[in-house]
């Protein structure tokens, strides 16, 4: 584990995307825990809060919920068609996970629920169950009976040893075999990231969404896109599957983390109209829609449309490719490139390289994280969306600086 700067919260300031602490400042490339997605102080979505914290600070759900209507209506714009219900009733991606699965088993009447290797949907018994990442599983008994996990669309690291261009997609095709022979046969969904974020920032192949979802149709299998990462604009779209993935057309989608922009906790399902049937009490918490959460979530989607975010993204998410494309050439250990806008990655030679690098790029004024999932070996690069094209240059001569160091005395 890398060491925090330091203890004693007071030492902490953040604006927009720079973090200062102990009279140094460093460019925020995780924005937070990837739910920075404003940065640190966009300044509507602070002001409404503080607002709110006037007024009152929690009230229950039963009188949030006109609130929860009006903020769905305003994220419509955002929305493909048929996603026409929300319940926003959780405050953490894996509530947010665990929502969406009693929504597909209840509407479905069905039980089980496909994931991918390497996926990652939460930490609590249930969204780790469903999560495919085995060293989460390793010290507990996870009794999530239902969960069927099946080869991610990873073709750096093919789990049918197949070449991209004539794979026949068997990961996306070969559903139907496990639906056969690993399932109880009564699978009510597959939830699936559409770039797998702590997998190792994965981004499927061309073709992929399609496939998948053309195959779930065949089984009547539902789709679960799990957007707590590519949500609100990470991959220059509002999600990821109203971009990039749109050939996916999800049933239901799960947000949280960058929806409360400055990093206030709140999360959410979507889904089609038909999947509406949860009753309050089969899926509530204590802070589920409380005031701030919904004030959070109404003002980064109003942030993102009023400062079209979305097209900043567009933008400057290129650059920020090409410059690691470049860095790539210039530094024989870098490696991998891959990334939509602002969700980007690169392998250093093994996970010592990228635990090393990580302090060094500290002392270059860069928060980086790696992966511990798979072979370890990224490193994520995820600036806030609103990241300026200076603020890019920026940090790609903090990167170029820190990979120099690195590869002269950090190496393990
Ligand atoms: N889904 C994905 C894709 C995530 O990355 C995470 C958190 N890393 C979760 C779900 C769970 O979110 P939370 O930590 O808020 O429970």
């Amino acid at each position: 584990m890398t060491e925090a700067p330091s203890s004693g919260l007071s030492e902490y300031t953040g604006r927009g995307i720079y973090l200062h602490a102990h009279g140094k400042q460093y460019i925020d490339c995780a924005s937070g825990t990837f739910n920075l997605s404003l940065g640190y102080s966009a300044k509507e979505v602070v002001d409404a809060l503080h607002a709110q914290l006037d007024r009152c600070l929690h009230l229950s759900s039963d009188f949030t919920r006109e609130k929860s209507l009006e903020i769905f209506e305003m994220m419509r714009e955002f929305l493909p068609p048929h996603i026409g219900a929300f319940w926003f009733r959780d405050i953490t991606g894996s509530g947010a996970t665990e929502g969406a699965i009693r929504i597909a088993q209840k509407a479905t009447g069905k039980s089980d629920i496909f994931s991918l290797f390497l996926s990652h949907h939460g930490q609590t018994v249930g969204a780790t169950g469903v999560s495919g990442n085995a060293f989460r599983h390793r010290s507990f008994s996870l009794p999530f009976a239902n969960s069927v996990k099946i080869p991610a669309p990873d073709c750096a690291n093919c789990f049918y040893s197949q070449r991209p261009d004539r794979c026949g997609m068997l990961c996306a095709t070969r559903l139907e075999d496990f639906v056969e022979y690993a399932s109880s046969g009564q699978v009510a969904a597959l939830i699936v990231e559409p770039v797998l974020g702590n997998g190792g920032n994965i981004v499927p192949p061309p073709g992929y969404f399609r496939v998948l979802r053309e195959t779930c149709d065949k089984l009547g299998v539902l789709i679960i896109a799990d957007e707590v990462q590519t949500g609100f604009g990470r991959t220059g779209s509002f999600f990821a599957s109203t971009g990039f993935a749109q050939e996916l057309r999800p049933d239901i989608i799960t947000f949280a983390k960058g929806a409360g922009g400055v990093g206030i906790p709140v999360a959410g399902v979507l889904m089609r109209p038909e999947l509406d049937v949860l009753e309050p009490w089969e899926h509530s918490t204590t802070s589920g829609a409380n005031p701030l959460a919904l004030v959070a979530l109404e003002e980064t989607v109003r942030y993102l449309r009023d400062h079209r975010v979305l097209e900043n993204v567009a933008t400057v998410g290129g650059p920020l490719h090409q410059g690691l494309t470049d860095l790539a050439r210039r530094f024989p250990n870098v490696s991998n490139v891959r990334g939509v806008g602002l969700m980007q990655a690169f392998d250093l030679p093994t996970s010592l390289d990228v635990q090393s690098f990580i302090r060094v790029a500290r002392e270059h004024g860069l928060i980086v994280r790696g992966s511990r999932y798979g072979f370890g070996r990224t490193v994520k690069i995820r600036p806030p969306l609103i990241i300026t094209p200076d603020e890019v240059r920026e940090l790609l001569v903090r990167l170029s600086d820190a990979l120099r160091t690195y590869e002269r005395e950090g190496r393990p």
